[in-house]
């Protein structure tokens, strides 16, 4: 089955964000936990969220994707951002207990020029200190550009994360693959799949990866700038995008569009890639 769905806003509440996808023609969705540039967010009423798992039930979701606010840095250099950061996301781990097996996708951070290591060490060290062995929700680490001092922007930097996890919590942490991130990191998705997919299951585990951000990107390959473009009109192309969701080992894997598209946008995008996909 082709999981598909793309970026709503949480803004009219959560059973509208349901109706959204469905609009767009999609069985899943992508949501920012809270306004993605600031920091306010309201509790949603119980009966909202309770229409959801109705409506996502109704019509076969696939597992909704969560998404931190950029304003998190696990491995901030201010100890402060760090614990705002784990205290935050530690609350909304716990609300997302109500809509059961969500996915949860943070930015790994940026250690500004405390170095890699030390970053790596922050982050692996906030998530044994907030995931828990018993929560239903798996929190994935996305694969960033690698721009100024972003951690993520190689595969072994999210290996060296995983790797330093608390064995009881393994199997809830697992990555989101951001196709226009790691093309603009240097690893070519659109040309060469077989080779990236191939690279990936080495480093990382293809076990481990349970989302896919579906973006185009504005930039050349290996650019580390992070501007993703609709899709097949940037340089990943509509080939590569073409390769990328039909790809024997992705192609089951849910799909997340994060293109600039307003609600109707999005609709054409999900129409085009059905129309692309090799099983519907
Ligand atoms: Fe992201
Ligand atoms: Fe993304
Ligand atoms: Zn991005």
């Amino acid at each position: 089955m082709f999981k598909i769905g793309c970026h709503v806003s949480v803004a009219g509440g959560y059973e509208a964000m349901g109706k959204d996808a469905l609009y767009a023609g999609g069985n899943t969705f992508q949501y920012f936990t809270r306004n993605p540039r600031g920091s306010k967010s309201k509790t949603p009423s119980p009966e909202d969220v309770a229409a959801l798992r109705r409506l996502m039930e109704e019509h076969g979701f696939s597992a909704p994707l969560a998404h931190a606010p950029y304003t998190y840095n696990p491995c901030a250099k201010d100890e402060h951002i760090r614990k705002y950061t784990a205290d935050t996301m530690a609350e909304e781990l716990r609300f997302l207990e109500n809509l059961p097996g969500s996915l949860y996708n943070f930015h790994p951070g940026c250690h500004v020029g405390q170095g890699t290591e030390a970053g790596i060490v922050m982050i692996a060290d906030m998530l044994n200190a907030i995931v828990t062995p018993a929560q239903s929700t798996t929190v994935l680490l996305e694969t960033m550009a690698g721009k100024g001092t972003e951690i993520g922007g190689k595969f072994e930097e999210l290996r060296a994360i995983l790797d330093l996890l608390r064995p009881e919590i393994a199997d809830k942490v697992g990555v989101c693959l951001d196709t226009c991130h790691i093309h603009d990191g240097g690893y070519d998705i659109a040309g060469d799949t077989d080779a990236v997919v191939a690279e990936f299951d080495r480093v990382i585990g293809l076990s481990r990866l349970h989302a896919i951000h579906l973006n185009d990107s504005k930039n050349p390959l290996g650019a580390h700038k992070d501007r993703h473009e609709k899709i097949g009109d940037g340089n990943l192309t509509a080939d590569g995008i073409k390769r990328i969701i039909n790809h024997p080992l992705l192609k089951e894997k849910p799909f997340y569009l994060e293109t600039p598209c307003d609600l109707d946008g999005y609709a054409a995008e999900i129409a085009l890639l059905k129309s692309w996909r090799e099983d519907v």
